[in-house]
């Protein structure tokens, strides 16, 4: 039996036990309440004793249900234990509802109808066929139970006294009516369900399709993007040359000229080497990097004096606060594309003369680090939206028309896949500051904490 369980549908098993222990709980009270009430009232003549009994074995395996239920989260029940555990608890409500319906006239009670509850219930979490399996035992119970009070083999508990028709006149249409509901619900249910899974099934494979049309796209894009950045370099390269004055000396005004394209064509390297990150870090998704233990002081270090060139154009000091002894376990090419996009937004968004640090401690078992600046801050409503892909802010947009809205994303991206985190703080006006949380070594990961 346990191993009819659907398997995409196992995991759930467990959240829906203790949504099934709190149903039991109110359906325990419920049945309690309404014992007590129609006794006190003095309504029907019934078995009270016997259905208290009934009410109190209810609520007496609810609670081994509920316990079973927390000594398994300790250890891992088996796929199996937690079938088994399901049908016990299946079948034990049955019993029990169809007990309490039984004592209290059968197919005269309303409540006879609750059986449909338990049908859609069990076909919310078990196959087709383990529901047909269950229906078919139900209702040859409930044809079973009906032929029996019928022949008189078994008592009938009248819940009240009708004069007109017989026993079959009143009760054959009944228990035909609940017999023909929990049929029609239950084949309902396994196609509406059936049908969600062939959806579910076509969305994967949509899903699939599009994952592998946007891997193509995005090595697509890294190949041009590495073409375009050969050619574009070497410009770059000859501009130097020409303000350098290697190969002769150019008027003032030719200089400017070259000093304006060197401009323009540095700002487009930056945004191939945006671009040329973005499919790398997409090509990389489901990979999983192997970090080793790097001193974060000298990555730090070596990243700033790269961008020194430009933090000095605007007269931005560059500093750098991080103990000697910390190591993180990350590769050097994703902290590369940390450090560089933050510390380089950090220089675009900031008035000259300002300043920016990179700090980095421990706390914990978590490095910290933090780039702070003192540009002109971003607006609260956008926070949230400057890590989505080629967002920029309005602010952003007006002052730097170069830019692409991917820089954060890939540093988000880079974040995570060293299984850390990113947030921001920031005030208009007065600066921001990204922070990054990324797991610190732990003393079995000295030596190399991807070669555990
Ligand atoms: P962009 O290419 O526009 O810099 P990013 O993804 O790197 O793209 O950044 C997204 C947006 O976040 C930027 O357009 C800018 O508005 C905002 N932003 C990023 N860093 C800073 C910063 N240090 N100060 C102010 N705004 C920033």
């Amino acid at each position: 039996m346990a191993s009819k369980i659907e398997s995409s549908e196992y995991t759930e098993l467990n959240r829906v036990i203790s949504w099934f222990v709190v149903l039991r709980w109110i359906a325990f009270a419920g049945v309690a309440a309404t014992l007590l009430a129609v006794r006190l009232l003095k309504l029907y003549d019934l078995p009270y004793a016997l259905l208290f009994a009934i009410t109190g074995l209810l609520g007496l395996l609810n609670l081994s249900f509920a316990a079973w239920l927390a000594l398994g989260g300790r250890g891992v029940p088996s796929r199996r234990q937690t079938a088994g555990f399901f049908h016990a608890q299946i079948v034990c409500d049955f019993a029990l509802l169809f007990l309490l319906v039984y004592f209290t006239g059968f197919l005269e009670n309303p409540f006879c109808y609750f059986f449909v509850f338990h049908i859609l219930l069990t076909a919310f979490i078990f196959s087709s066929r383990v529901v047909y399996a269950y229906v078919g035992a139900l209702v040859a119970l409930i044809a079973g139970a009906f032929l029996a009070e019928y022949l008189r083999l078994i008592p009938h508990f009248q819940l009240w006294s009708s004069s007109t028709g017989s026993y079959l006149s009143q009760n054959l249409p009944r228990a035909a009516g609940l017999i023909s509901l929990l049929l029609i619900s239950a084949y309902l249910i396994i196609s509406i369900k059936r049908r969600l899974e062939e959806k579910g099934q076509r969305i994967e494979v949509e899903l699939d399709r599009y994952r592998n049309l946007d891997k193509i796209k995005s090595n697509f894009i890294l190949q041009v993007t590495h073409e375009l950045r050969g050619p574009i370099a070497a410009v770059s390269g000859y501009h130097e040359m020409l303000l350098r004055g290697i190969g002769g000396q150019c008027p003032p005004k030719t200089l400017d000229i070259v000093r304006k394209a060197n401009h323009r064509t540095d700002n487009l390297l930056t945004i191939i080497d945006e671009m040329i990150d973005y499919a790398y870090m997409k090509s990389q998704e489901e990979v999983r990097p192997v970090r080793s233990r790097l001193p974060l002081r000298g990555v730090i270090e070596e990243n700033l004096e790269l961008l020194e060139t430009q933090a000095q154009a605007k007269q931005i000091t560059l500093a750098a606060n991080c103990p000697k002894d910390l190591w993180v376990p990350a590769t050097r090419d994703l902290l590369k594309i940390i450090l560089g996009n933050l510390v380089h937004n950090a220089i675009k968004y900031s008035p000259p003369g300002s300043r920016i640090s990179v700090t980095a401690q421990v706390e914990g078992p978590e490095v910290h680090i933090l780039v702070r600046d003192e540009g002109f801050g971003i607006e609260p409503e956008e926070l949230e939206k400057i890590f989505e892909e080629f967002y920029r802010t309005r602010a952003a947009r007006q002052l730097e028309r170069d830019g692409t809205g991917l820089g954060l994303p890939i540093v988000k991206r880079a974040v995570e896949s060293l299984a850390g985190r990113i947030t921001v703080y920031s005030e208009l006006g007065k600066g921001s500051t990204f922070h990054i949380f990324l797991p610190a070594l732990e003393a079995k990961d000295e030596q190399d904490p991807d070669h555990r």
